[in-house]
């Protein structure tokens, strides 16, 4: 890779304030995927981006056309050799299998965070910001994943009355009489 006298910079911190909580909650609510990634890069200077420009790694030269990562707005992501090497056998920190890379996007959704390479065509790593606030949990959700887990309600409808008949049923299929 060109542009390695560029230290990467790596801590979530640096990230702009609402990227990082994004981050943060990703990390928290989704671990196994966190088992398997890591931030590669996060924040990045006009310098380190117009090297990778010159190299022909991005199409931004930093200076007047901006990263969201000089912004920091953006991470990209690879994946722990481990991992690759025990799902698919090779040596590397990039998975070829498109799928692999589509749980990490999945699951980066649900916190804010989007994958672009369906929007451009390429560089699978990079993951950023899509613009919208921070998602907030419903402080019923919990209820919510427990009552699925039991089979007592497909969760679907939350803000809905509740009929006579779907009491019975409730009743009925939490067997706690
Ligand atoms: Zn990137």
């Amino acid at each position: 890779m060109a542009c390695k006298y560029f230290t990467k910079n790596r801590n979530i911190n640096d990230l702009s304030p609402r990227m990082a909580k994004k981050v943060k909650l990703w990390q928290k609510g989704d671990p196994d995927v966190w088992k398997a990634i890591f931030i590669d890069i996060g924040l990045r200077n006009a310098e380190h981006q117009n090297c990778l420009f010159r190299h022909g790694f991005s199409q931004l030269d930093g200076y007047k056309y901006l990263s969201k990562h000089q912004l920091g707005e953006a991470i990209d992501i690879a994946f722990r050799k481990a991992f690759v090497r025990k799902t698919e056998g090779i040596d590397s920190i990039y998975p070829e299998k498109k799928e692999t890379w589509q749980w990490v996007a999945d699951s980066a959704q649900k916190y804010g965070i989007k994958w672009m390479y369906p929007v451009w065509g390429w560089d699978r790593p990079h993951f950023e910001d899509d613009g919208n606030p921070i998602p907030q949990k419903n402080w019923w959700e919990k209820a919510r994943e427990w009552a699925m887990a039991k089979g007592i309600t497909n969760g679907e409808r939350p803000h809905d009355h509740l009929t006579r008949a779907e009491l019975w049923e409730t009743l009925k299929k939490s067997n706690f009489l």
